[in-house]
């Protein structure tokens, strides 16, 4: 165990200004706190702590840092108050004691737990201070060292996956590949003890038959180097028996076939002779296809920074070389701690940490160690923002995600029943979009059905998804409903009566199946009117044959049909209810209404014009249907806003009610769509207003 000045000199050898006192009187105190309890290994409990500090001298941590580590489990095993705490070590202290704590708390929970809420308080952990998470990790590094003295095998077992599954893969997301290699090595043995025996002894096995191969290797490559006037520093090693045994089980290969089991690093001056280094080393060693990779050009997100390429050795065998400059070298040995920024005085409270949502990710993820380093791998997601489930469940999102998608990202069924949001207890539009760490509610009600007017704010393609599929369901109906609308117009045309098998004939004629498919054709203009006249009354599409009707034609109503279904609202001139329209038929589209008047129609498309109405009761009103939460006083905002807004009530329908919600349908004389859009907008900041939709 670690002397208190003996501590506190390594401190001071990498610090010297750091706190003498903070660390003597925490040393003191955990002392005291921790008394006579003992470790498994049959140590003084208060051994832990203190190794927990010296780990994080390796990584020449600040004084507060220290102070933590050694205080770090006074909280939760010992009689000790935070309030102690922060009186005796200051906010600082007690800060980072307090989130280290929360970390442990964590262990003590549950998997599932584990899974949801926990992940929550880590990332806020992590978001409030890096140091709490290295604390933690070194705190997890002395466990693994002293498992093996642990009496009870499941336990081992737990805590060695959870290990590998999280501590891990966090040391390597923030670059501590030293510690990221003990843990998996120390977890490994306790997980797979076969396995991990059975590499092990292969390893010796290879050693007594090539002798020090990895010394004479890595000699010849510093020789080579040398000889082209390069002084590199040459250093190889075996590969760690986890990795090894991760690289067997993933190209299903047998120790025998893994031939690249040695790796060497070679360290240069700078930048330029890294490049240098690895053309002499390609020009004397035939490179492998595929391994070399340039991270020094695109370092990797936690800002590692290498040249990695493979190449086949005298020997015949694959080898591994790593090529970095010696400054690049210091900081991915260690790692963000090397931002610890001794040399810059400081140490930087306003770390950025883009990690912590891939770390998020993993941790939900990943099904099994394997596949978590995968994961970890993997490109990191610049654009994911997180929110949370009221039960804490985290939901990961890509940037620009709404409410919507929040929902369709909890269940299917719930984005198809969305009626408005909450985001932090606050109603919000569901456009709006959500920011790390919200929490969200969705608000869903049974009489609600995905609108085809979220596609134009969903991020993501499950919500897509949903409303397309709601939308293709509801296409077929509403096209065929259309269809009949202009095919009754078609037979209003013919120049008499039409007979009774008419129709049937026609189908056949045309080869449609059924009278469906023919409306589906009429309204998607697979079939000319013309086509269609011929084949119900030959002879009646001729321009000579006068109409059965006076040439006054009824237009087509499209009342009930779904802007965005069977047919859409041209975007060039916004018709609303009111306008004059006519639609617009091109082969295998949707019909597209424009406003009579539109400068599109002025400069001649080539489409059928189909005169069209927006049916009875629409008047010259726009309707929209507002969802109100069922609360007392409501319905006298929402006038208010209407009033204030200048907004004629034509007409207003309780459409239905469930406790929760109210949904009204209301036609409202506007003066035009901006005007329009304004009333939408006072109502959807309405706090009482769930959600408002143009029909
Ligand atoms: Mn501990």
């Amino acid at each position: 165990m670690l002397r208190q000045y003996e501590l506190v000199e390594k401190v001071r050898s990498y610090d010297p200004d750091a706190d003498e006192g903070l660390i003597n009187r925490a040393y003191v105190f955990s002392m005291k706190a921790h008394g006579s309890q003992k470790r498994a290994s049959g140590d003084p409990y208060f051994s832990h702590p203190i190794e927990v500090a010296g780990i994080l001298t390796d990584l020449k941590m600040d004084d507060l840092t220290i102070a933590t580590a050694i205080l770090h489990d006074t909280i939760e095993d010992t009689l000790a108050t935070p309030q102690e705490i922060e009186k005796l070590f200051g906010k600082d202290v007690a800060r980072l004691v307090d989130g280290v704590t929360k970390l442990s708390k964590i262990e003590a929970q549950s998997e599932n737990e584990r899974a949801a809420e926990n992940l929550r308080k880590f990332l806020l952990a992590l978001s409030d201070d890096i140091r709490v998470l290295l604390v933690k990790l070194a705190d997890r590094l002395h466990n693994m060292r002293t498992l093996h003295h642990v009496q009870s095998e499941e336990k081992r077992h737990r805590i060695a996956r959870e290990t590998m599954d999280i501590y891990a893969p966090l040391a390597e997301r923030i670059g501590m590949y030293e510690m990221m290699t003990e843990m998996q090595t120390l977890a490994f043995r306790q997980l797979e003890p076969d396995a991990f025996a059975s590499i092990t002894r292969r390893l010796t096995q290879l050693h007594e038959s090539g002798g020090d191969l990895v010394s004479r290797i890595g000699l010849g490559l510093q020789l080579h180097l040398a000889d082209n006037g390069m002084e590199a520093e040459v250093t190889g090693r075996e590969k760690h028996p986890f990795s090894i045994w991760k690289k067997m089980a993933e190209r299903h290969i047998s120790f025998e076939q893994l031939s690249d089991v040695m790796a060497f690093r070679v360290i240069v001056e700078d930048v330029e002779d890294c490049y240098r280094a690895l053309g002499l080393i390609h020009q004397r060693w035939p490179m492998v296809p595929g391994r070399y990779k340039d991270f020094i050009s695109t370092p990797k997100r936690n800002g590692y920074r290498s040249l990695h390429t493979s190449v086949i050795h005298d020997t015949k065998m694959r080898i591994e070389i790593q090529i970095r400059a010696r400054e690049m070298h210091e900081q991915a040995e260690r790692g963000l701690a090397a931002h610890w920024a001794y040399k810059e005085g400081k140490p930087r409270a306003d770390l950025n940490i883009p990690w912590v949502d891939e770390l998020v990710e993993i941790l939900e993820h990943a099904a099994s160690p394997e596949e978590l380093l995968e994961h970890t791998r993997m490109a990191m997601y610049q654009d994911r923002i997180f929110a949370f489930t009221p039960k804490g469940e985290l939901i990961q999102l890509p940037k620009g995600a709404t409410p919507v998608d929040f929902a369709y990202a909890v269940h299917t069924d719930l984005g198809d029943r969305t009626v408005g949001a909450k985001v932090n207890g606050r109603v919000v539009p569901l456009r709006t979009m959500l920011e790390n760490g919200d929490q969200v509610e969705i608000l869903a009600s049974e009489a609600q059905h995905p609108q085809p007017s979220w596609l134009r704010f969903v991020a993501t393609g499950k919500a897509r998804a949903g409303v397309r599929r709601f939308v293709r369901h509801k296409e077929r109906d509403e096209t065929i409903e259309l269809g009949r609308k202009i095919y009754d117009e078609i037979v209003e045309r013919l120049p008499a009566e039409l007979g009774q098998d008419a129709l049937k004939r026609a189908l056949k004629k045309l080869h449609m199946e059924d009278e469906d498919a023919l409306m589906v054709a009429i309204a998607r203009k697979r079939v000319t009117d013309d086509e269609v006249m011929e084949t119900l009354m030959p002879g009646s599409a001729g321009a000579d044959v006068a109409p059965r009707l006076p040439a006054q034609r009824t237009a087509i109503s499209i009342k009930g049909l779904t802007p965005g279904v069977a047919y859409h609202l041209a975007s060039c001139c916004h018709p609303i209810p009111g306008d004059r329209i006519v639609g617009l038929r091109r082969e295998d589209e949707e019909i597209e209404v424009h406003v009579i008047g539109c400068d599109t129609l002025a400069s001649g498309v080539d489409a059928d014009w189909l005169d069209l109405a927006w049916g009875e009761g629409a008047g010259g009103a726009a309707r929209i249907c507002v969802i109100l939460h069922d609360v007392p006083g409501a319905l006298g905002v929402m006038a208010g806003i209407l009033g204030q807004k200048r907004a004629n009530i034509v007409n207003l329908h309780l459409v239905h009610r469930d406790g929760s919600f109210q949904t009204f349908h209301l036609d409202l004389e506007v003066y035009d769509l901006a005007h329009l859009h304004t009333i939408i907008a006072a109502l959807r900041d309405a706090d009482p207003v769930s959600s408002v939709e143009r029909i």
